[in-house]
């Protein structure tokens, strides 16, 4: 982006740094640590106070802290470093993919995602699937690809999390302003503004659109806050996973539909057309009326758009496979199949899929049907998605149903904490992440000195148990002090730490190791050996059994018998997910097998030496190799569910009490755990290469999109 196109909002910047705008607008800063510190240097309470946010840091930030900074040579030394690396980085025409690909450069990928998790201060990601979403633009960046990302800019984001003092979670929106997101508005071809219309039953809804610069790629937001709309239609786009079935799919037409015409609007012809979950299916039909009004057959047209698109489909559980009503359809699809030359019958038969209430029109199935290339996101997840999809396959048996898989990676340069990261840049020398995705470039952790891993990791320890302890404090700021409520913020940083945060969905079983509690109280109250286990986690506010797992584990957290051992952080989001995945010991994961198709957390962790403690499910089921972590439970496939949670607890508890405890606890004559350490370093060479976003995206980009862009 020119800087010439940045809102003139801001006071003129001393000249000799004035380029810290220019950064500021490209969210390039938001997985370089080094950028971000320049703001930070400036001003680290004004920093804090606006939540790690350049745009809105610089709108607030006095001069005279800037003037000060901007004769202040050690500022200015890596201030220059800093814009070195990202000239370098913005100018590099020899990517892995023009290296790779180089007649495919003028062949766009549109990547179409509900959610985009790129950084805390954009708070318009739910969980694993925006922070995917996230972590794919800036690696499509990293490599070179010609992608565009399309979604929403909703105004009121995701919620903030508040726990009150009864244990319940409260859902605080707030209305972001835009002014202070690093957006400018979206131009056509022609230099005007994008604005898009869309049909919904009774009105025509117009959508703005917002343009964010992730690296080298841009990532289109829309927005139905626009003056001609009627007030409800201004906030269509307010929430993400607001509202009821028909918001939704007023949502998801302005997504798909909107989404298809924002391209075009645009002068942006995608080669191929990537749906994260089937929340954009719509797009297909929106691509299919486009190609009838010219003239197609509906075969025809059909044939040609699966050829170009890319479907992933992100998990077994049904709340996250969309399915309308089909009376619901025919009220926002009546005017539209006239337009594919199809009845209703037909239309509906696109998507059809019956389920125990009735029959639906399933945004997985509809982008089933029109993709030619569809994916599950591990291993076994791929098998359980050819299971569950076969009946669309009839003449198939179950292991021939065409759904392959690539397993979910994280993006290495937003979830490897900055010391770590200079740990690697001394020991794996220098060029490391260039080759991050080899296995051979990580055999060198072997060799890696365990004193200077152990002080690093303890070194982060330490600053969680900071963190901590001052959410604790405004915590109680907040609900004012009473005994009772109060949770400790107390974390001891010489005691064994479990951390588990995560969306608290049902399924991933967030209470499991209370199931004993007894047993549980003798690990975490042993004197010599001491446990603790932190806790961070949002429930969709909708979700009363997953809000009642946040209660029973808040309760937890305050049973006098366990205070200091169990802790619970409010308003998760990247940044406390971030320091979790960082720096707790041990990460715990135990979902109901088989129902985590991925997972990613895990990854994270492992990335920064934190072991995995998990169920067999997703990607640690690939990545467990016996020394790299621990394994919850039998690969078994169970009936009975409340068998699998005894099972899986008793698994737990006895992994705990033979094998995670005494090994973190058995110290060589240097006082350091070498065992522990050899897990650490263990986890780091086998997860850091393979669950990258690098080695994931150069699978989707040999897969599906070269195949997919056709000749
Ligand atoms: C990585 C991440 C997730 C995904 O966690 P899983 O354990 O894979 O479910 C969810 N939320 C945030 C904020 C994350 O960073």
């Amino acid at each position: 982006m020119n800087v010439t196109e940045l809102p003139t909002l801001f006071a003129p910047l001393p000249n000799r740094i004035s380029r810290l705008y220019e950064l500021a607008y490209n969210l390039w800063w938001s997985w370089h640590p080094e950028a971000q510190a320049l703001y930070q240097a400036i001003d680290p309470t004004l920093w804090e106070r606006t939540g790690h946010n350049p745009v809105r840091f610089l709108r607030e930030v006095t001069l005279a802290g800037l003037e000060a900074k901007s004769t202040d040579p050690l500022f200015l030394a890596q201030y220059d470093r800093v814009l070195i690396e990202f000239d370098l980085y913005l100018s590099d025409d020899q990517t892995w993919f023009d290296r790779a690909h180089p007649e495919r450069k003028n062949q766009p990928i549109a990547y179409f995602s509900a959610e985009f998790g790129i950084h805390e201060s954009l708070p318009i990601y739910s969980g694993g699937l925006g922070i995917l979403s996230g972590d794919h633009c800036k690696e499509a960046s990293d490599l070179g690809l010609p992608f565009v990302g399309v979604g929403f800019l909703y105004p009121q984001g995701y919620f903030r999390q508040f726990i009150n003092s009864e244990g319940t979670q409260e859902a605080l929106y707030e209305r972001l302003n835009f002014a202070e997101l690093p957006a400018v508005p979206a131009r056509t071809i022609n230099g005007d503004e994008v604005l898009v219309s869309v049909d919904l039953p009774g009105r025509t809804v117009h959508v703005k659109v917002w343009r964010f610069q992730v690296g080298r790629i841009p990532l289109l937001l829309m927005d139905t806050d626009v003056a001609q709309n009627a007030p409800e239609d201004r906030e269509l786009s307010a929430r993400l996973y607001g509202g009821d079935q028909s918001l939704r799919v007023a949502q998801e037409i302005i997504l798909g539909i909107g989404g298809v015409r924002v391209l075009r609007a645009m002068g942006i012809s995608p080669a191929v057309w990537h749906m994260n979950e089937g929340h954009s299916a719509f797009l297909g039909l929106e691509l299919l009326r486009e190609r009838v009004g010219r003239g197609e057959s509906l075969e025809h047209a059909a044939a040609e758009i699966s050829k170009h698109a890319v479907f992933t489909t992100h998990t077994p559980v049904p709340a996250g496979n969309d399915a309308f009503p089909l009376d619901l359809m025919d009220r926002f699809f009546s005017g539209f199949w006239p337009q594919l030359g199809i009845d209703r019958d037909t239309f509906m038969n696109i998507a059809l899929q019956q389920q125990s209430w009735g029959a639906t029109f399933s945004m997985t199935v509809l982008a089933l049907r029109l993709s030619a290339y569809h994916n599950g996101v591990s291993e076994l997840h791929g098998a359980v998605a050819r299971q569950m999809w076969q009946f669309l396959w009839p003449d198939r048996a179950v292991d021939e149903v065409p759904i392959g898989h690539v397993t979910n990676g994280v993006h290495t340069g937003t979830w490897l904490a900055p010391t770590m990261a200079a740990m690697f840049d001394a020991v794996l020398g220098p060029g490391w992440r260039e080759r991050l995705d080899e296995p051979e470039t990580w055999t060198r952790i072997s060799a890696m000195p365990d004193e200077v891993l152990w002080s690093v990791h303890t070194g982060l320890k330490h600053e969680l148990a900071k963190f901590v302890r001052e959410r604790a404090w405004q915590r109680q700021r907040r609900l004012g002090y009473h005994r009772d409520d109060a949770i400790s913020g107390d974390i001891n940083p010489n005691a064994l730490l479990i951390g588990f945060a995560r969306r608290f969905a049902t399924y991933k079983r967030a209470t499991l190791i209370f199931r004993d509690l007894p047993r549980l109280k003798r690990l975490l109250n042993n004197p010599e050996r001491p446990m603790q286990i932190i806790f961070a986690g949002k429930s969709h506010p909708a979700d009363e059994p997953g809000k009642s797992f946040i209660r029973d584990v808040y309760n937890m957290a305050r049973d006098p018998e366990l205070q200091g051992k169990i802790f619970f952080v409010e308003e998760y989001d990247i940044n406390v997910g971030r320091q979790l995945v960082q720096s707790v010991d041990v990460w715990l994961n135990n979902p109901r097998r088989p129902l985590e198709a991925s997972g990613t957390s895990g990854e994270k962790a492992s990335l920064n030496g934190v072991p995995n403690l998990s169920v067999l499910d997703g990607w640690w089921r690939e990545a467990y190799n016996g020394k790299n972590g621990w394994a919850i439970g039998r690969e078994e496939a169970y009936e009975d569910l409340e068998q699998q949670d005894v099972d899986d607890a008793e698994s737990l508890y006895s992994l705990l009490e033979t094998d995670v405890i005494p090994r973190f606890y058995n110290r060589g004559a240097d006082a350091l755990p070498h065992e522990w350490i050899s897990v650490m370093k263990e986890a780091i060479r086998t997860v850091a290469p393979e669950f990258s976003f690098r080695r994931m995206l150069k699978e989707y980009v040999e897969k599906y999109y070269v195949p997919a862009m056709g000749d």
